[in-house]
């Protein structure tokens, strides 16, 4: 029995936290739309990864999560899902006032992927994704911007250098992921990262995913996420 890219069923899972939502065991024990669950169907996820079985239930209840596990264990999935339902839970608001979802990645490679991801399951929806960094016109990212999304994905350097040009504003920001936290920090994006957490609600929804939990990210975690659930899968962390 294989999880994807390997990942043994019987991995360990260790998880910390009060009052621990329970595990799910197939997509059908989240309450998603039709829409989602045949996306996700289209996509051949035919039953969640591990780190999937245990982070979706606790992301869904609104819950801060960090979620320590490798790549390939199915970590985008486990933060997009819950977003679109997230997103699709607001009261109907303007259009202009910048997105609900806000994403960091370390690298525009990843960055890319994870907007990929976002689309397969926010088309349906009607959500407006943007991906943002470097290495693309920065005038169009900011046309794009101006035109309004839900969810951004952004690298955080050029998702600094759009918020002072006043493309986007974090008004309506209530869903921030950081994922790859320790490569961030590794390419030198605490300060960014820090400014970025800064402009946005401090009631917002915070999930951190990271491959390791060196000190300073453990730091950061501390500092701004809330009574938060912890999910280590395997040998790492
Ligand atoms: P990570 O962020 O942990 O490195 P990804 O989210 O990139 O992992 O997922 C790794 C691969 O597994 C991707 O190709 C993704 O499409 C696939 N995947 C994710 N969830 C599932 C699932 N439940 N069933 C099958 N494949 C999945
Ligand atoms: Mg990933």
């Amino acid at each position: 029995e294989q999880d994807v890219a390997g990942y043994r069923k019987s991995m360990a899972i260790r998880v910390s936290g009060f009052d621990v939502p329970r595990p799910i065991k197939t997509f059908e024990d989240c309450s998603f739309s039709s829409q989602l669950k045949n996306a996700i169907a289209k996509q051949g996820y035919e039953k969640p990864t591990s780190i999937q079985c245990q982070a979706l239930p606790i992301v869904l209840s609104g819950r801060d999560i960090i979620g320590i596990a490798k790549t390939g264990s199915g970590k985008t999935a486990a933060f997009v899902l819950p977003m679109i339902v997230h997103i699709m839970d607001q009261p109907e608001l303007a259009k202009e006032e910048g997105p609900i979802g806000v994403i960091c990645a370390p690298t525009r490679e990843l960055a890319h992927q994870i907007y990929l991801e976002c689309k397969k399951f926010s088309k349906l929806h009607g959500i407006r994704v943007s991906a943002v960094y470097g290495g693309m016109s920065k005038l169009d990212q900011f046309k794009e911007l101006k035109a309004g999304c839900e969810i951004v994905v952004a690298t955080p350097g050029r998702l600094i250098d759009l918020l002072k040009m006043k493309a986007l504003t974090m008004l309506r920001a209530t869903y921030l992921v950081l994922d790859e936290a320790d490569r961030m920090f590794d390419l030198g994006f605490e300060p960014q990262i820090r400014s970025i957490v800064g402009q946005i609600r401090p009631d917002r929804q915070t999930l951190l995913f990271s491959a390791t939990m060196p000190g300073r990210v453990e730091k950061l975690a501390r500092e701004i996420l809330s009574d938060p659930v912890r999910v280590t899968v395997g040998e790492v962390g």
